[in-house]
């Protein structure tokens, strides 16, 4: 892989690679929605949003657009319904996200008046807000000199400084940390914030970086940057079945449960059974997600009686789009009532 050799340094020259790097993204910088706003609550909500689902999604499938139309105002989420708070987040996955956010603007409604604080204690006070979305809503709404660390700027910091320390370690999190604040452009936190972040998307990105378009490649100390950063551990795969069921009674109404618990809890899904109780079932439909740390194959059985469970009830088909439902259960369900 081509790299430059590196000749800056990074102590003495702090102000040549912030320049280099606003250089490069004022001409080259992405315009994403919630960069043209310094309403909190938007950046709030595309921060949460980018926590666990991939900009390509949030972005290119509208996700951000639909859930500000639906909810344009912290009071507006505030006063949310729960289903329709799900139904619009459904398809981005990890739900407590979701509810979380409710909170956060239940909060800034009750004690802040529906103003978010500007103070880094009374941000993190607010439920769901930790060090990451309080820098970040310091720095893009605000423009405060507030550092900020994510994936990105952590894999730029490795290979920056060639730190071969474990990204989930509690030290190596605390020293990108420091580089933060001591690299931070303290006159243009949002605009330095935004670049340090993009240029991990886009250059020094996942894998092999793009060394040459990189704006600040002559500082960078990293030989062999696809080998960092450096994680210490590493998530076991566990495979898993589900075995559902299809059921319409004559009326054509769906058998559906709803979810409990604090993952999926208020979501619909089809009823689950055990295996060995659907042997003379027709299988409908099998289909493999990933969740979590789970790969989970799910096989979908039709059947033409049934006792119900707790939780279950019948939906008719035309509510069946109100009802929030985990995308993998969507997408069984549009496919065995073709069948
Ligand atoms: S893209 Fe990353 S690895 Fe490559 S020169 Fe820039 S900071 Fe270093």
């Amino acid at each position: 892989m081509l790299k430059p050799i590196a000749c800056g340094n990074l102590d003495t020259e702090g102000e040549v690679f912030r320049g280099a790097l606003l250089e490069w993204f004022r001409a080259d910088g992405r315009d994403y929605p919630w960069r043209r706003t310094r309403d909190p609550y938007a950046i709030l909500v595309s921060e949460v949003m980018l926590q666990q689902t991939r900009l390509a999604v949030v972005l290119g499938k509208g996700y951000f657009a639909r859930f500000m139309s639906a909810f344009p105002t912290v009071q507006a989420l505030a006063e949310a319904e729960e289903r329709a708070l799900l139904r619009v987040w459904e398809g981005l996955g990890y739900y407590r996200r979701a509810r979380m956010l409710q909170a956060t603007a239940l909060a800034v409604m009750e004690r802040h008046d529906g103003h978010f604080p500007r103070d880094e204690k009374e941000l993190l006070a607010l439920p769901g807000i930790g060090p990451y979305t309080a820098g970040a809503l310091r720095s893009f709404a605000f423009d405060l000199p507030a550092p900020l660390v994510d994936g990105n700027v952590m894999r730029v910091f490795s290979r920056l400084f060639d730190d071969a320390m474990p990204i989930d370690s509690t030290e190596g999190i605390k020293s990108h940390w420091r580089r933060a604040g001591a690299l931070l452009d303290r006159d243009h936190p949002r605009l330095f914030n935004s670049a340090l972040m993009e240029l991990g998307q886009r250059i020094c990105k996942v894998g092999v970086p793009d060394c040459l378009a990189c704006p600040v490649a002559r500082f960078c100390q990293s030989r062999q940057p696809e080998s960092l950063p450096v994680k210490a551990k590493t998530t076991a795969i566990t495979e898993l079945e589900e075995h559902a069921i299809f059921v319409r009674d004559q009326e054509g109404r769906i058998l559906l449960h709803q979810e409990t618990g604090k993952r999926r809890g208020g979501l619909w899904r089809l009823p689950i059974r055990e295996k060995e109780r659907l042997s003379g079932a027709v299988l409908m439909h099998e289909m493999s997600y990933a969740i979590t740390r789970y790969r989970v194959r799910l096989y979908v059985y039709g059947l033409t009686e049934v006792i119900l469970q707790d939780g279950e009830s019948w939906v008719p088909l035309e509510e069946l789009d109100a009802h929030p439902m985990a995308a993998p259960y969507r997408k069984a369900l549009g496919t065995v009532m073709d069948y």
